[in-house]
Order: structure tokens, then sequence, then C-alpha cells
């Protein structure tokens, strides 16, 4: 069941192993070391009961020894607090999935993983860092989602499931996967909404998470979305930022949100969701926003060696 907040809208959603996942997570990429803990550690006092992670964030280790305190001085139990981690690329391999998966858990300090992701849908060789022309390997996503399934069925990840994955690559593997994903985790803000993609998720019971719920304006990708005027409108008239306008439209559109601060006011501010909503006049106006893909993912694009030698390619249209 899934546990309503004062306007109507879940403060989990229900995910198809019958497990619930907060519907806000706080973000981690860019969480620079020295800061990404103290930050983790604000945001669960705030509230927060959901922490993005991924070893390509080159913070775990640190997020780890936060959540220990975290434990250690009783502000919240284990079992109430929700943990997603993520496959890099060069951990593929069925062979490497699990040791992957161990060596993220080693970092946490946790023994198993609420959610774990393969993180993109290309391979990269063992060992390498980086996307680069001589590091790509051929792509087998049938193994790799076969070795995900060993980690479900060994406990030690309690939900499985993708990241980055189009439509098409979405409806292909859910026709190879014995165990369905949970959850696909994309990019989803009021700048690039995913209709396509929301409609497969809701008719084959996939959970859409939204990665850079504000566009990701501290990162390279410098989205600008929350001057987008059809937010910063609504936001006025509602006495909120246009950030809290853009993860209330993703919580109302029924997606996890995971907005990344180091800050404390604003991550306070990311988690004040929950007692108002944008009213129907105001949320149709959403469907006018220009649409645009922030995150293109350009650098994995190589005529001769990647598995996709176009955007159009990895994205299967939805571009
Ligand atoms: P985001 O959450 O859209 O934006 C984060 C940026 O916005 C930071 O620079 C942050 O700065 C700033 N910010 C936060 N709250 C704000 C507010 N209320 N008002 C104004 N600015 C605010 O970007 P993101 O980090 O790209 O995405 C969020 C998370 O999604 C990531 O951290 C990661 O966990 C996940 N992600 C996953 C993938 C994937 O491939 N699966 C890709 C990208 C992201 P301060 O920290 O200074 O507040």
């Amino acid at each position: 069941m899934e546990e309503e907040g004062t306007k109507d809208e879940p403060l989990y959603f229900d995910l198809n192993t019958g497990a619930n996942i907060p519907a806000v997570g706080l973000g981690t990429w860019k969480a620079p070391p020295g800061v990404v803990g103290q930050a983790v550690i604000t945001a669960v006092k705030a509230g927060y009961r959901h922490i993005d992670c991924a070893p390509v964030y080159e913070n775990e280790k640190e997020i780890g020894e936060a959540l220990k305190e975290l434990f250690s001085t009783g502000v919240v139990k284990r079992n109430e607090i929700w943990i997603t981690s993520k496959l890099w690329c060069s951990d593929h391999a069925p062979g490497d999935v699990s040791k992957a998966l161990s060596k993220s858990l080693e970092d946490l300090q946790l023994d198993y993983i609420d959610l774990y992701l393969i993180h993109w849908p290309f391979r990269t060789n063992p060992g390498t860092k980086g996307w680069a022309p001589e590091v790509m390997a051929p792509l087998s996503l049938q193994e790799t989602w076969a070795a995900m399934e060993g980690l479900y069925a060994s406990g030690q990840a309690r939900a499985i499931g993708v990241s980055n994955f189009s439509t098409k690559k979405l409806q292909d593997l859910l026709l190879y996967a014995k165990i369905p994903p949970a959850v696909n985790q994309v990019e989803c803000h009021p700048v690039w909404q995913q209709p396509g993609l929301q409609n497969l998720c809701n008719s084959t019971g996939v959970h859409l998470s939204a990665y850079s719920p504000l566009g990701s304006p501290g990162s390279w990708v410098k989205g600008q979305i929350l001057k987008e005027p059809v937010l910063v409108e609504i936001a006025g008239k509602l006495n909120k930022t246009p950030a809290q306008v853009a993860l209330r439209w993703g919580i109302q559109s029924r997606h996890s949100v995971l907005p990344k601060s180091v800050n404390e006011s604003r991550i306070k501010e990311n988690l004040s969701l929950f007692d108002w909503s944008i009213p129907s006049e105001l949320f149709s106006k959403f469907s006018g926003i220009h649409q645009q893909r922030l995150l293109r993912g350009d650098f994995a694009i190589h005529e001769s060696c990647s598995p996709y030698k176009s955007l159009d390619e990895l994205w299967d249209g939805e571009i």
C-alpha cells in the first residue's frame, strides 16, 4: 500500500517487488569528497529516506561512513532507509557483476542494497575508466541482466533495474527477463518529460525514477530548466521555488525524484513538497514546454567501436 502525503500524493511508490521506494531521494553525483558525507547526514536528519549512489561517483566510501554514523547514533535504522547503487559499464561481464556489487556494499558498509541498476546500456573493458573508443567492449545486456537476476535471487539486491534505457531497450529487456526490472532510472524533468517511456512503464509495472530532476545545473550539463518561464510563473503563483515546482511535477507524474544538493537549505527545500500540490489548471501548462534531452550521452558514441553509432541508435529515436 502506498502511504499518502497530505495532498493525496504518495510519499512512497510501490515497486513490482512489493517494496516501496521513497518518492524523494538525495542525488550524490558531483557531491564532492569531504562534503558528501555531511550532505547525507543532513538529508537523513531532515527526513530523506532514499540515497542514490554509484561507484562511478567515487564517493560511496564516504557515504558508507555517514550511514554507519546514522545507524550507530540511532537516527535511522537500516530497514528505514532506501539505498540505490549501480553497476558500472566496466563490470558488465557476468563474472564481474557480483564482485561489483560486493565492492559497493563494502564501501557503503551494508549487507544488502535496496536497488541495483545497470547504469548505462554500454559495456567497457574490465578495469578501465571512461568511454574512449579503445575501452569499448561488445554489449550483451541479456547476459548482464541474467547476472543481475542472480543478485536478486541471492538477496544481496532486494530489487534490480536499469538506467538510461529507452522505451525500445526496456521493451526488449521485458521480453528476455525472467525477473522484470523494478525501475528504469532516466533523465526526467519538465523539459524532458518522457511520455512514451512513462506509458510503457505504467503498462508494465516498471517504476520510472527521475534523475537530474532540476536539469543538473551544477554539472557540465548546465541545464537551465529552473529559468523555464512556465516553471517560474507557476512558482510565483504558488509561492514556491522553481526547483520545488519541478520536483512536485515529477511526484505528481508518479516518478520518484532524485535531486542532488550538498547545501542544507536546498536539501530541505527539495523535500518540502508534501503539503501542497500543483492544481490541474497550472499542471496542464507543462505540456506546452519545449522538450530537450540534456544528458545526451554523446561521449559514448563512436563510429567504429560503440554498439551505438549515433545518438539516434542509443536512444532508439527518443532524442
Ligand atoms: P540535479 O539534481 O538536477 O541538480 C543538482 C544541481 O542543482 C546542483 O548543482 C545543486 O547545487 C543544484 N540545486 C539543488 N537544489 C537546488 C535548488 N533547490 N535550487 C537551485 N539549485 C539547486 O542534477 P544531477 O545531480 O544531475 O541529478 C540528480 C541525481 O540523479 C544525481 O546526483 C545522481 O544521483 C542521479 N543521476 C543519475 C544518472 C544516471 O545515469 N543514472 C545521471 C545523472 C544523475 P547544490 O549541491 O550546491 O545545492
